[in-house]
């Protein structure tokens, strides 16, 4: 975690999210790694923050087992928890899947499983908050539009939570996914008045800037260079040049970034956000797991689970 803080540092990132624990298992570590002081101190060294802490993929509080409803609240719990080791500002967590039940039913079961999240979770200045991020909607995803995370911003102040504690996280492939033709920027204008009409634009806490390889409304969530996929560079440019979002981080979920194109995908961010061109992508981007960039064919709609 100390190399990662440093490579973010190096590629001059300004942000950062990570996983504070094993993304894909149950289990939890009882103590924060030994190399938790270093790391946030090198975060300080090099100004970097808000950090995001990606909660566990298994985490599902939509769903109606009630089984996994229980390790979900479990897990949860702990990585809020675990949070303020990494200097975590946020906890993003998917919204999760209402497994053939109801969309209302899958709102009302995240409410409560948030409000029991919440209740084992010191509060204050420094605690991090739980952010829900929206789906681009295979398997009865709940949270696939604005309208959808306006409903349970409404369930969960229903229940009394503090406005503060639960932030939204908008991912770009997700919305691409879903069916918002963010490739257009009078898409991208309106998703966001919808925002701020019915959440509030002060609560969307953070932005995953991902461009995308799956069809427009396919369902299907499958990451891409930034530019170099099915959304492109006009609409991803135009969300990072939104002055409304001047003060939302945006944090890449990007191919390759254990090979170094958390960098080039980083700059191709920057020109984008600065009207510039984008230079072509290496040769080698191709290949990498993960992506299919340039001449890249749409991937097929992915059934529900
Ligand atoms: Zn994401």
């Amino acid at each position: 975690m100390v190399k990662a803080a440093d490579r973010a540092g190096e590629i001059g990132a300004t942000a950062i999210q990570v996983f504070g624990d094993n993304p894909t298992a149950w289990r939890r570590r009882t103590e924060p790694p030994g190399e938790s002081p270093a790391f946030r101190d090198r975060l300080a060294h090099h100004g970097i923050g808000p950090v995001a802490i990606h909660a566990a993929y298994l985490v599902n509080l939509a769903g109606p087992d009630a089984d996994l409803y229980e390790r979900s609240i479990g897990v949860l719990v702990a990585d809020m928890r675990a949070a303020s080791a990494f200097a975590g500002r946020f906890v993003n967590v998917h919204i999760g899947s209402h497994r053939e039940t109801s969309v209302e039913a899958g709102i009302e079961r995240v409410a409560l499983g948030i409000e029991r999240v919440l209740a084992e979770v010191e509060d204050g200045p420094d605690a991090p908050q739980l952010v829900l991020e929206n789906a681009a909607g295979s398997g009865w995803a709940v949270g696939i539009n604005v309208e959808e995370l306006a409903l349970l911003a409404e369930a969960i102040a229903a229940r009394g939570i503090p406005r503060e504690r639960v932030g939204f996280c908008l991912d770009t492939a997700h919305l691409w996914g879903a069916g918002h033709e963010i490739s257009r920027p009078e898409i991208v204008d309106a998703l966001l008045d919808e925002f701020e009409r019915s959440i509030g634009l002060d609560r969307l806490s953070m932005i995953h800037l991902n461009d995308s390889k799956a069809v427009l409304g396919s369902r299907a969530d499958r990451h891409e260079h930034i530019g170099a996929g099915q959304i492109g560079p006009e609409g991803l440019g135009h969300l990072l040049r939104s002055a409304r979002l001047a003060n939302v981080p945006f944090y890449l979920e990007t191919p390759g970034m254990d090979l170094g194109y958390d960098a080039i995908n980083l700059q191709r961010a920057r020109d984008l956000a600065a009207g510039r061109p984008l230079a072509p992508l290496p040769e080698s981007a191709l290949t990498i797991k993960g992506s299919r960039a340039r001449g890249a064919q749409p991937v097929e709609p992915v059934e529900p689970e």
